[in-house]
C-alpha cells in the first residue's frame, strides 16, 4: 500500500479531545497498512495569537523574528500529536519543517517551497513510523526558520504529497468539502464532489481559504489529487484535480468572498505610460501586490487611475506613493472600505453574458461596484464592505447555485 499524506487544519486539533480523534484517525490508517504523514498546523486561533503579542512589543517587528516566533504554534502541536498517538501504542516521530527536509526561499513571512528533501521522512516511514511534520514552515538557505504565509500548512502538505509520490493528499479540515460558496456566508451553497484545479485555484485566490493558493499551484505542477475532508466525520468530500471540459455548461462553479482589500486613488494624475509605469514599478520594488486597476478616460493630459492593494500594504502603499508624488499637483485618497466579491467557472469561457448577469445581480439589490476585473474564468467586483456577504448570497442565487426546491 501507498503513502498517505494527511493534513489537519487548526481547528481540528483546537483542544486536547480534538488531538486525541485526530490521533485515532491517524492510527487507524496506519492500521490498514498505509505510511502515513501528517501534517498539522498550529491549535486553534494559536497563530493569530502569536501574531498579536509579537504586535504587543513592536508594530512592525523584523520579519525573521515574526517567524521564529509563529513557527512555534506548529512545533506545539506536531510535539502534542506524537504524544497522543504515542499514547494509542502507535510508534511515531515529530519532525519540524528543517526536519522534515521542506526547504523554502527567503521570503520570510511568505516564504515559496523550492523542495521537499524526502530523505529523513521516508528514513523515518521505513522504520515503521508515522511520521508528523510541522506545516507552515521551512529552511531558508541561510538555514533560518521561514513561514509560508497564512493557511500555508495545506501548501506543506501537498509539496509533500508531491515529494513523495503519495497515493492521496488528504485536507481534514472543519467543513466536509469544498462548497459552491462559503457555508458559513450561505447556508445553502451547496458540496462539490469535484472541481478542476483551475478553478480552485482562482476560488482559493478570490478568498474561499479552505485552500492556500499556493497548494493547489503545487497539486496541480506534480498532479497531487487533493481530497478536502471533514476531521469530524467520515463522509467522502471533494477532490480536486484535473476535471477536463466534462461539466463546461455550468457557467459558475462557485461565489467567493475577500474582505482582505483596499482600494487606492489617484486623482488628476498625468495620463501617460510613464506615470503608469512609475507608480506601479514603484509599487512592485517594495513588493506590493496590486490586484484590480482601473483608468477613467483621460481629459486634458489627466486622469483618474484606482488600484487595489490588501489592507496590510495600504499604509506602505501610501507611503510609496507619496514619495513619488513629491511636489507634483495631484491627489491621493485611500478607500479602507471595501470588499471583493468573484463569481468563478470554466463554462464562462465559452458562455456570454456572465459578467451582465453579475452586475444585474448587484444592481437588484442595490449594491454599488467600484471596479471591475475579469479573467477567462473569473469575474470580481469591488463593493462596500458590510455588504459583500449580502452580495455573494445575491449572486449565488442568480447563478442558479441554490439548492433546487
Ligand atoms: P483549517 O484550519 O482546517 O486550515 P480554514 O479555516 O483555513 O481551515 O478553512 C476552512 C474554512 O474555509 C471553512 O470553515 C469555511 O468557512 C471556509 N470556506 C470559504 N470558502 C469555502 C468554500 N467554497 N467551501 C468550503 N469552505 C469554504
Ligand atoms: N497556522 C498557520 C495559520 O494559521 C498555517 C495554517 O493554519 O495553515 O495561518
Ligand atoms: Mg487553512
Amino acid at each position: 500500500m501507498g503513502i498517505i499524506v494527511q493534513k489537519y487544519g487548526g481547528s481540528s486539533v483546537a483542544d486536547p479531545e480534538k488531538v486525541m480523534a485526530v490521533a485515532r484517525r491517524v492510527v487507524a490508517t496506519a492500521r490498514e497498512g498505509h505510511q502515513v504523514v501528517v501534517v498539522v498546523s498550529a491549535q486553534g486561533k494559536t497563530t493569530d495569537l502569536l501574531i498579536a503579542k509579537a504586535k504587543e512589543i513592536s508594530p512592525n517587528p523584523p520579519k525573521r523574528e515574526l517567524d521564529m516566533l509563529l513557527a512555534t504554534g506548529e512545533q506545539m502541536s506536531i510535539a502534542l500529536l506524537a504524544m497522543a498517538i504515542h499514547a494509542l501504542g502507535q510508534p511515531v516521530i515529530s519532525l519540524t519543517g528543517p526536519q522534515g527536509g521542506i526547504l523554502t526561499d527567503t521570503q520570510h513571512t511568505k516564504a515559496r517551497i523550492r523542495m521537499v528533501d524526502g530523505a529523513r521522512i521516508r528514513q523515518e516511514l521505513d522504520k515503521g513510523q508515522v511520521v508528523i511534520v510541522a506545516g507552515f514552515q521551512g529552511l531558508t538557505p541561510n538555514n533560518d526558520i521561514a513561514t509560508l504565509g497564512r493557511g500555508g500548512s495545506d501548501t506543506t502538505a501537498v509539496a509533500v504529497a508531491a515529494a513523495l509520490d503519495a497515493a492521496v493528499c488528504e485536507i481534514f479540515t472543519d467543513v466536509d468539502g469544498v462548497y459552491t460558496a462559503d457555508p458559513r456566508i450561505v447556508p445553502g451553497a451547496r458540496k462539490l464532489k469535484v472541481i478542476d484545479y483551475g478553478e480552485m485555484l482562482e476560488l482559493a485566490f478570490q478568498g474561499a481559504k479552505v485552500l492556500q493558493p499556493r497548494s493547489v499551484e503545487v497539486a496541480a505542477v506534480y498532479g497531487v489529487t487533493i481530497h478536502v475532508r471533514s476531521s469530524f466525520s467520515d463522509e467522502e468530500g471533494t477532490l480536486v484535480k484535473e476535471v477536463g471540459s466534462l461539466e463546461r455548461e455550468i457557467t459558475v462553479t462557485g461565489v467567493a468572498a475577500d474582505e482582505n482589500w483596499s482600494k487606492v486613488t489617484l486623482v488628476g494624475v498625468p495620463s501617460d505610460v510613464q506615470t503608469l509605469c512609475a507608480v506601479f514599478s514603484a509599487l512592485a520594488q517594495a513588493g506590493i501586490n496590486v490586484d484590480m486597476i482601473v483608468q477613467a478616460a483621460a481629459s486634458k493630459g489627466r486622469t483618474h487611475l484606482s488600484f487595489t492593494v490588501t489592507r496590510e500594504d495600504l499604509a506602505e502603499a501610501l507611503g510609496v506613493i507619496d514619495t513619488l508624488r513629491a511636489d507634483q499637483d495631484w491627489e491621493v485618497f485611500a478607500d479602507d472600505n471595501v470588499a471583493k466579491v468573484s463569481i468563478v467557472g470554466a463554462g464562462m469561457m465559452t458562455n456570454p453574458g456572465v459578467a451582465a448577469k453579475m452586475f444585474e445581480a448587484l444592481t437588484q439589490v442595490d449594491i454599488p461596484v467600484f471596479v471591475v476585473s475579469t479573467s477567462e474564468i473569473k469575474v470580481s467586483c469591488l463593493v462596500p464592505r458590510g455588504r459583500h456577504l449580502e452580495a455573494v448570497r445575491a449572486l449565488h442565487t442568480k447563478f442558479e447555485l441554490d439548492p433546487e426546491k
